[in-house]
C-alpha cells in the first residue's frame, strides 16, 4: 500500500469511527418524536397503517404524510402565536417548503394563510381558494402579471425585496385604480441576496418612496426572514430588535406607524438540524457525519415565540412606538415531522476496502436533497429497533457517485428488500425532487387509519408531456 492509499484508508476508517460513535449516542431513535409507532409485526407504522403495506400498495419510493402529526404541529404554532401576540397576528405557511395541494388544503382548512414566493405559488394559493387577505407575496421575481393578480385579489401584503419593485407595483396599482398594501423586506444577513440594507439607508429610502406614492401604495409591514431550522430565539430576537429600531426611525422621519412586523419563518424542529459550514465540509470531504441534534437543545415553539414577542414588546415600549401585530411564515416547523420517505434497498455491496454500499431507489440528487446539508434520522422500516451494527454509504439510483443519501450511516445489517424510512421529509424534499432518469414518487396521506394518494407518481408519458415530438 503506498502512502496516499494508506492515508486515505486511515482517514476513511477514522471518519467511520467518529460517525459511528455519534450515531450510537443519538437521542433520536424514538419513532414517537414523529408521531409514528411500531406495530405488532415490528414494522414502522403510521396511524395504525404498516409502512411496508403502504409500499406494497403504492410502490417505492413513497412519501407518506401523517395528517395527525401535521395538525398537531400546525395547531401548536398557531396556538403559540395566538397566546403571545395580538388577535390580529397571523400565520402564513411557506409554500415553497412543501408545495403539495393535498397538504396545503389541510393547513388552509385550519385558517392558516399562504406565504408565496413566485407567480406559480400565488396562482396556486388563489386556485386553492385561499382568500387574498390570507396571502403574503414575497420573493425576488414578481412578474407584472402576478402583481396584477395579487392586487385584484387584495393580498394581505406584497413584501418588496428591492427598490425597483416599487415603481412596477405603483404602475399596476394606478392602472387598476387600486391601493396596494406593501411591506419592506430588511436584509440583515450580509452574505445573502435578500432584502434592503438598514445601515445603508436603502430601506429607509424605499419607505420614503412608498410614502410619497401613498395615493396608491400603503406601507403596512416590515419583513425579515433570516434563518432556517433555528434551535433558539436568539437570531430572530436580534433581528426583531433591529427591525424595531428601524420602525422607530421611520416613525421619527416620516411620522408613519407601521402596523405589522413579519418575522418570517425559520423555526426549527428538534429532530433534524442544518450542518454548520465546518460540519458540512468534513461530511463532504471525509464522510464524517455531524452529531445528531439533541432534542433537548431546542426551545419549544411556545418558548421561542414568547421570547421573540416579549423582546419586541419591551423595545417598542422603550422606543415609544406602538406594538405591531406579528406575522409569521413558518415552513419547516409545520410540515417537517409530518412526512417521511420510504425507500427500498436494492442491493448491498462490500468493496475490497471494507466499505459497504447500500443502493436504494432514493438519493440526494433525486428525492432526498436536504440530506446533503441537514442531519436526518433513518430507520429500517421493517425492523426499526434492530441493533445498529454496520456503517453504510447509502446511495441513490442515478448513475453518478454523487447521488448518495447518507455517508457512514450506522444501521442494522441490510439485505436486499429491506426498506428505509427517512424522517423529516416534510420540509423541502418534494420541493427539491427531480425526475433525473426516474419519475418523481407518489405521495400518500394517512388520516384516521386510511391512506389516500394526494399526488400520483409521475408516469413516463408525463415526463415527455411538454415535449413536441
Ligand atoms: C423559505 C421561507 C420561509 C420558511 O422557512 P422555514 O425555514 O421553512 O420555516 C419563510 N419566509 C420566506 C420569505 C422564505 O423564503
Amino acid at each position: 500500500m503506498n502512502f496516499t492509499r494508506w492515508s486515505i484508508y486511515k482517514l476513511t476508517s477514522l471518519a467511520n469511527r467518529i460517525s459511528k460513535q455519534r450515531q450510537v449516542r443519538s437521542g433520536l431513535r424514538d419513532l414517537k418524536l414523529w408521531g409514528l409507532e411500531i406495530n405488532e409485526s415490528g414494522h414502522v407504522a403510521v396511524d395504525g397503517l404498516d409502512a411496508i403495506d403502504l409500499i406494497r400498495r403504492f410502490g417505492s419510493p413513497l412519501f407518506v404524510v401523517n395528517i395527525k402529526k401535521l395538525k398537531e404541529d400546525a395547531t401548536n404554532i398557531v396556538t403559540a402565536l395566538r397566546t403571545q401576540a395580538s388577535a390580529d397576528s397571523k400565520v402564513f405557511y411557506s409554500y415553497k417548503t412543501n408545495c403539495i395541494p393535498g397538504i396545503l388544503k389541510e393547513l388552509h382548512a385550519m385558517g392558516i394563510g399562504a406565504e408565496v414566493i413566485s407567480p406559480y405559488e400565488l396562482w396556486l394559493a388563489e386556485t386553492l381558494g385561499v382568500p387574498g387577505e390570507r396571502i403574503i407575496y414575497n420573493g425576488v421575481n414578481k412578474t407584472e402579471e402576478s402583481i396584477e393578480r395579487a392586487a385584484r385579489i387584495n393580498v394581505f401584503a406584497i413584501n418588496i425585496d428591492h427598490v425597483e419593485e416599487i415603481d412596477r407595483i405603483y404602475s399596476v396599482a394606478r392602472r387598476l385604480n387600486k391601493k396596494i398594501r406593501l411591506g419592506i423586506r430588511l436584509g440583515f444577513i450580509l452574505n445573502s441576496q435578500f432584502g434592503m440594507g438598514v445601515d445603508t439607508e436603502e430601506a429607509l429610502a424605499a419607505c420614503q418612496k412608498i410614502i410619497s406614492l401613498s395615493d396608491y401604495l400603503d406601507l403596512v409591514c416590515i419583513h425579515f426572514n433570516v434563518t432556517s431550522n433555528a434551535r433558539s430565539a436568539s437570531l430572530h430576537k436580534k433581528c426583531a430588535l433591529r427591525a424595531i429600531e428601524f420602525m422607530a426611525d421611520v416613525k421619527i422621519k416620516t411620522g408613519l406607524s407601521i402596523k405589522y412586523l413579519d418575522i418570517g419563518g425559520g423555526f426549527g424542529v428538534p429532530t433534524s438540524k442544518n450542518m454548520s459550514s465546518t460540519e458540512y465540509g468534513l461530511y463532504r470531504m471525509a464522510g464524517i457525519l455531524p452529531k445528531p441534534p439533541d432534542p433537548r437543545d431546542f426551545q419549544t415553539i411556545d418558548r421561542m415565540l414568547e421570547e421573540i414577542i416579549s423582546t419586541i414588546r419591551t423595545h417598542c415600549n422603550m422606543r415609544n412606538i406602538e406594538m405591531p401585530n406579528i406575522l409569521i411564515e413558518p415552513g419547516r416547523f409545520i410540515t417537517s415531522r409530518a412526512e417521511f420517505l420510504l425507500a427500498t434497498v436494492l442491493t448491498v455491496k462490500k468493496k475490497e476496502n471494507g466499505i459497504y454500499f447500500a443502493i436504494t431507489d432514493a438519493g440526494r440528487l433525486s428525492v432526498t436533497f436536504p440530506t446533503d446539508f441537514e442531519y436526518h434520522e433513518v430507520f429500517v422500516a421493517n425492523r426499526p429497533t434492530a441493533p445498529l451494527t454496520t456503517s453504510y454509504q447509502i446511495m441513490g439510483r442515478i448513475c453518478t457517485s454523487a447521488d448518495w443519501m447518507f455517508k457512514n450511516r450506522l444501521l442494522p445489517e441490510l439485505i436486499l428488500g429491506d426498506f428505509l424510512a427517512v424522517m423529516d421529509a416534510g420540509a423541502y424534499f418534494s420541493s427539491y425532487s427531480t425526475n433525473f432518469s426516474f419519475p418523481r414518487p407518489t405521495i400518500v396521506r394517512v388520516d384516521g387509519g386510511r391512506a389516500e394518494v394526494i399526488r400520483n407518481g409521475e408516469t413516463f408519458d408525463y415526463l415527455i408531456s411538454m415535449d413536441r415530438i
